[in-house]
């Protein structure tokens, strides 16, 4: 294993990505530094378990694990955590009828991905044989169209669009909103759908697990709000306490920052970095996400043979069982609205209370049961995510995406926006902040000339 001996890491950000870098470089001996402007850790991953009765306690934030996802899968097993199964019953679909009301049209939204799938045909075929580069030229003439003028172009018929801007709750985007290169990209890379998991006892646990070791070197409460780095040391400019008053500086070796683009661009850099590498981080665009949890007094979305998690293009985004193996009666729906629905969702909120939401959920049931408790978020209002996660819009130059992830001297990047392959999940927060660290090892030894050990 490389050896970070003698170097010090402010790794900027406890999330998953800051969280799983910090892991590696305590491991490789690096003194580490974790800072968060937050009162906990985990950042988008946000297991709520106050405010619902029966100690019940479902996700506000990342929520499935997907079987194909293995950084995070091998991570949780090293944490002693283990995954359980859920939905297995898959996802249905949700649309209006003819006569306006929602009904269950589908058992499975299967057939709406293959429709899509095979309408992007014309795309996916030379996406792959540009190896799904996106400095290809056939990438940027895919990146310019967006979702909803490739509808218009193909005459989509209404199942077709209803199943495109139902994936508002996947994308985070209207499809006037979203590049077809998201799109394509997706079907390019995906054949099936796995199974999915998530952490059992909550997806807060992986997070609590990576840092619990940090000790007093976790510092919370704690805004990174300037950084400049000269020759080999880097400082850190923070604002302390609940009330950001205080301001000290930190100085380290290297800065590996785990934050949002959203945050991070708002952070002044000296030298600042590269022109390309600062436009791909401020055009960067976040998707709107709100994320209802409704605990009823039974679980009346439970029927023999239907599926316990529906898409909708819907103002309600989309619904599944948010609890489903935990004891007691009562049980929580867990509703996320993405793009356009995030709005229409806290509009209906905001008129009716969640009783609003309930009344949308008819079609489920939800009239046979009492409202018991319930949480919103809305992750475009939160100061330190300022959206749910990353996504690609036609105006953004694919080119750019490179450079999300590229190191600048002393300073390192990680976080869900950089990954390639998992942007958007939980599995690409981990493997971003592996690979950061992993860089940062490969640098030092460089720089020091020390070698494997
Ligand atoms: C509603 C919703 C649903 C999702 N569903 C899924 C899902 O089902 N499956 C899945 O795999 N993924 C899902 N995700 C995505 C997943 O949660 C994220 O990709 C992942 O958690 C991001 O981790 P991260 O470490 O990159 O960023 P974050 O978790 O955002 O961590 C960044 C940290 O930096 C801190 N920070 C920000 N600015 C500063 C600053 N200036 N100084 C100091 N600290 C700062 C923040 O407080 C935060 O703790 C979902 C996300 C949302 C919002």
């Amino acid at each position: 294993m490389p050896s970070l001996s003698g170097a010090s890491v402010l790794v900027a950000g406890a999330g998953l990505a800051g969280l799983a870098a910090a892991r590696d470089l305590s491991a490789m001996g690096a003194a580490v530094t974790v800072v968060d402007a937050r009162d906990r850790v985990g950042g988008r991953v946000w297991t709520v378990r106050d405010g619902f009765a029966q100690g019940q306690y479902a996700e506000g934030g990342g929520d499935m694990i997907d079987e194909a996802q293995r950084e995070i899968r091998t991570l949780a097993g090293e944490l002693g955590l283990k995954l359980t199964r859920m939905l297995r019953g898959g996802f249905g679909y949700v649309r209006l009828d003819a006569a306006g009301r929602p009904r269950i049209v589908q058992r499975t939204a299967l057939r709406g991905w293959t429709r899509l799938a095979e309408a992007l045909d014309a795309f996916i075929h030379p996406y792959r044989l540009a190896e799904q580069r996106w400095d290809s030229p056939i990438v940027t003439a895919i990146a310019r169209r967006s979702v909803a003028s490739w509808l218009d172009e193909v005459n989509a018929d209404a199942e077709l669009r209803a199943t495109a801007t139902g994936l508002r709750g996947f994308f985070l985007a209207d499809p006037d909103e979203l590049s077809l290169l998201a799109l394509v990209d997706q079907f390019a890379a995906t054949d099936a759908w796995g199974a999915l998991y998530h952490i059992d006892g909550g997806n807060d646990r992986i997070t609590a697990a990576l840092a619990a070791p940090l000790g007093d070197r976790l510092h919370l409460s704690t805004e990174v709000v300037a950084v400049s780095h000269r020759g080999r040391t880097v400082r850190v400019a923070v604002k302390n306490g609940k009330n950001g008053r205080a301001q000290s500086a930190l100085t380290c070796d290297y800065v590996l920052f785990a934050l949002p683009a959203t945050t991070l661009r708002r952070i002044p850099i000296e030298p600042s970095l590269p022109s390309q590498h600062h436009d791909a981080i401020v055009r960067l665009k976040y998707g709107r996400a709100t994320r209802t949890l409704l605990q009823f007094s039974r679980r009346f979305w439970r029927a023999a043979g239907r599926p316990t998690a529906f898409g909708s293009p819907l103002p309600f985004g989309a619904v599944w069982d948010g609890n489903e193996g935990q004891r007691g009666k009562a049980g929580i729906l867990s509703l996320l609205a993405g793009g356009g629905a995030s709005e229409a969702t806290q509009t209906l909120v905001a008129k009716d209370g969640p009783r609003g939401l309930v009344q949308s959920l008819e079609w489920l049931g939800s009239r046979g049961a009492d409202l018991i408790g319930s949480k919103q978020i809305v992750w475009e209002q939160d100061p330190f995510a300022r959206g749910g996660y990353a996504f690609f819009d036609p105006s953004y130059e694919p080119a750019l995406r490179a450079w999300l992830p590229r190191p600048f001297g002393r300073l390192f990047f990680a976080g869900e926006h950089t990954s390639i392959r998992w942007q958007g999940y939980m599995n690409g927060a981990v493997e971003s902040g592996r690979r950061a660290a992993a860089e940062i090892a490969a640098v030092h030894s460089r720089e020091s000339g020390v070698g494997s050990q």
